[in-house]
């Protein structure tokens, strides 16, 4: 990144602009190196005007959301990270005609829990699966999240993206192609918003659904040290990627300070000051160790991104 670069950012974004900002503190995880410059942008305008400078100087550019689901390499990411805030933290809702149901926009920048939370709320039924999971409405898209057998995908009628043209487009269902933990989007794409039609339902049966899926998360998952939620996506036609793991005998292995969670073996979890290549060493163990044991090939859920650290 040149001089110019960094003066045409500190003139458009000014402190929302940071330079070498280590990626550890935007991701779950709690690791990653720096980036040349993380931007926190909260207009389209601001998208638009950054679009434009990045295709011209032809700097990579990466859209983050909550960190929740990417593993960043000790070396950090070379260009520019992008994160939404202000226009894009927004959300509302508008009661269908028909009474039984409504129409919720929400921003990329909202927390897909607090989304859950207030469908939850509303007694609308559909987004109870969001309320333990720690991602960004663009990032739940982007990776289909979802639980208990609810998806992102389930609820969505509609997304609207920046391309990499710096054109907006809005994308409707029929045209969505969602899959297990995934949306296909043209390179580059930029998720603005999701709009979600869900019923109205009963808000008490809701209630306790939401209270005994979250007590189910407490005695499962991992919830007080530093992770990426599940490592591994689940095989097709084969027991949960956690289950080959545990079977394995692989639950409390460790490279470093990061270890195979011994409450969900499809966690890693950071002990401390975990490195990535610790935790990238540690999946080929378990990757070579399953694979050995039941030929199955562990394929990750987490994106991993960035360049090696120099030795
Ligand atoms: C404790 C814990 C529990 C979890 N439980 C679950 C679970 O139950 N179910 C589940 O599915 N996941 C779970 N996860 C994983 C993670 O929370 C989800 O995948 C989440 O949806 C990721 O959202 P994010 O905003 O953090 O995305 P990030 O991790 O920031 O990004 C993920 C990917 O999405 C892309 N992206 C982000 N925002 C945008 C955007 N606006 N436009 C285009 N692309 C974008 C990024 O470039 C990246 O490729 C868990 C994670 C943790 C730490």
């Amino acid at each position: 990144m040149t001089e110019s670069d960094k003066d045409w950012l500190i003139e458009h974004f000014g402190p929302h602009a940071m330079f070498d900002e280590p990626m550890c503190r935007h991701t779950t995880f709690r690791i990653g190196g720096p980036v040349d410059a993380l931007i926190s942008v909260k207009t389209e305008q601001g998208i638009k005007d950054l679009l434009a400078w990045v295709r011209m100087r032809g700097h990579p550019l990466m859209i983050l959301g909550a960190g929740s689901n990417v593993l960043v390499r000790d070396g950090g990411v070379r260009g520019f990270v992008l994160k939404l805030a202000g226009d894009f933290e927004a959300f509302d809702l508008v009661p269908r005609a028909n009474g039984s149901s409504a129409m919720i926009t929400a921003g990329a920048a909202v927390l897909v829990r607090r989304l859950g939370k207030y469908a939850l709320d509303q007694g609308l039924v559909g987004l109870n699966f969001a309320l333990g999971i720690p991602g960004t409405v663009g990032g739940a898209l982007r990776m289909n999240a979802g639980a208990w057998g609810g998806c992102m995908a389930d609820s969505t009628i509609s997304i609207k993206v920046f391309d990499r043209d710096g054109n907006i487009a809005s994308i409707s269902r029929d045209q969505l192609r969602f899959s297990y933990r995934g949306l296909e989007l043209e390179k580059g794409a930029i998720i603005l918003s999701g709009q979600f039609e869900l019923k109205y339902g009963d808000r008490e049966a809701l209630q306790k659904e939401a209270v005994r899926t979250q007590k189910r998360r407490r005695l499962s998952q991992p919830l007080s040290l530093p992770s990426a939620g599940s490592v591994f996506r689940n095989p097709p036609e084969q027991k949960a990627a956690g289950e080959l793991i545990d079977e394995a005998g692989l639950k409390g292995l460790r490279v470093g300070e990061a270890e195979i969670s011994t409450k969900h073996a499809n966690f890693i979890v950071n002990n401390g000051h975990a490195r990535a290549s610790d935790v990238l060493e540690l999946m080929t163990q378990v990757q070579e160790a399953v694979f050995e044991r039941f030929g199955v090939n562990l394929k990750p859920e987490v994106t991993i991104v960035g360049q090696e650290a120099h030795s």
